[in-house]
């Protein structure tokens, strides 16, 4: 009987400690729904928080994302133009990825001191709750019997005072329950912040991987552009020495056209009107018939580009005849830079043979020659890479293809 006063009577301390809590606590609906809400929150984050962190992981594999697109453009590298500017395109996507980033650490990095802010409220609420909590409790133990007699006084029948020790009951399940959702409040926002952590992390970490890319892709471009330029001086030096190489026809066929207006001028005068009869032209390097280089447009081997080859080039060591290919009259036997020794021969008819690159010339001009008469020697005199014949054929003052007149023997 004792004991069981003693209980009514530490509830009903309770009782007026609770009602005490309640006019003076800010006014919280307490029920467990609000606290299994928050634990489905707690394992949303702890879940959030478990995505994050193997986005993390995956970064890394990103990494390699540079060599890949080096690879993929390198495949594809038709003109190295088109390729810096699509390398050029590749760095400015990754300067808006870096930009955006940015933005979004900020952004992560205020909500973080936000929580960290609601983190500190929901401990103090906590805390103010734990320690409400303990003073009751002391105060139910140190003031003891006085106010037991107090409770029982003031009901009214025993009724009365078993309903207030029923509210007692509840008020104190309030109570606990308040501590626990305080707690529970304490755990979610500190996860929050957890997980806000982690996000910035990521964040950081996938700027630090596209800063990584930019750098790489920026050195990938110095390159192709050190690229460009060696190749666009190769194109120059390829420029300059197909102009000279033009150039030097051009001054070739200038002299040979100004030797063949000099015959039409003089022809009537020296050795009057001379026709060619159609006759085929004999092999003008007898027992050579190697062609190094054919008439017509052919590709330079270092160059490669088309040039056009005013000749036949004979292969045939230095000191072999060259023959008068047909009946003529030397117009030209002498030096120049370009043909070196040649021999340029009127057929009548506005026909010419030219021999170029001759070591020693064995007629003069106005030397009547037969077809398959020597008039001078192979030799690699003027612009030659090596002893041969050149041998250019003009017709109606153009070089026609020398394979009208002769054929191999
Ligand atoms: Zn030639």
């Amino acid at each position: 009987m004792k004991n069981s006063v003693k209980r009514y009577l530490i509830k009903g301390i309770l009782f007026c400690f609770v009602l005490f809590a309640l006019v003076s606590l800010p006014e919280q609906k307490v029920s467990a729904n609000r606290i299994s809400d928050l634990e489905a929150s707690i394992q949303e984050k702890e879940e959030a928080i478990d995505a994050a962190e193997k986005e993390k992981k995956e970064l890394a594999a990103g990494l390699t994302s540079v060599e890949n697109v080096k690879k993929e453009l390198e495949k594809s590298k038709a003109n190295l133009t088109a390729y810096v500017q699509e390398l050029d395109a590749a760095v400015a996507e990754i300067q808006t990825k870096i930009e955006n980033l940015n933005t979004q650490i900020a952004d992560k990095e205020k909500a973080i001191a936000e929580t960290k802010a609601e983190l500190k409220e929901a401990e103090q609420d906590e805390a103010d709750q734990y320690e409400a909590m303990q003073n009751r409790m002391q105060s139910i133990y140190e003031q003891g019997d006085n106010y037991y007699l107090e409770l029982l006084s003031d009901s009214g029948s025993f009724a009365d005072f078993l309903n207030k020790l029923d509210y007692i009951e509840q008020l104190s399940q309030y109570d606990n329950n308040l501590l626990l959702e305080y707690k529970s409040v304490v755990e979610y926002v500190s996860l929050c912040k957890t997980q806000l952590e982690v996000e910035q992390e990521v964040l950081n970490e996938t700027k630090k991987a596209a800063e990584a890319e930019q750098a790489a892709m920026e050195t990938l471009i110095g390159e192709k552009e050190a690229e460009i330029l060696a190749y666009e001086k190769d194109i120059t030096q390829k420029e300059q020495v197909i102009a000279a190489y033009e150039a030097e026809i051009a001054e070739q066929t200038s002299v040979i056209e100004a030797l063949e207006a000099a015959v039409a001028a003089d022809r009537a005068s020296l050795w009057g009107e001379r026709v060619y009869n159609g006759g085929m032209f004999c092999w003008p390097a007898p027992s050579y018939t190697r062609i190094s280089d054919d008439y017509g447009y052919r590709n330079h081997p270092i160059l490669n580009v088309q040039q056009f080859h005013t000749g036949v080039d004979m292969a045939a060591p230095g000191g072999t005849p060259i023959l008068a290919a047909y009946d003529g009259v030397v117009v030209q036997a002498a030096y120049n830079a370009s043909m070196g020794n040649y021999v340029m021969i009127d057929h009548g008819s506005e026909l010419y043979t030219i021999y170029m690159h001759a070591q020693k010339l064995m007629v003069s001009p106005g030397d009547e020659v037969a077809r398959g008469e020597q008039i001078a020697t192979v030799g690699t005199t003027g612009r030659s890479t090596g002893n041969h014949l050149h041998f250019s054929v003009r017709l109606n003052g153009s070089y026609v293809s020398p394979w009208g007149y002769i054929s191999k023997p």
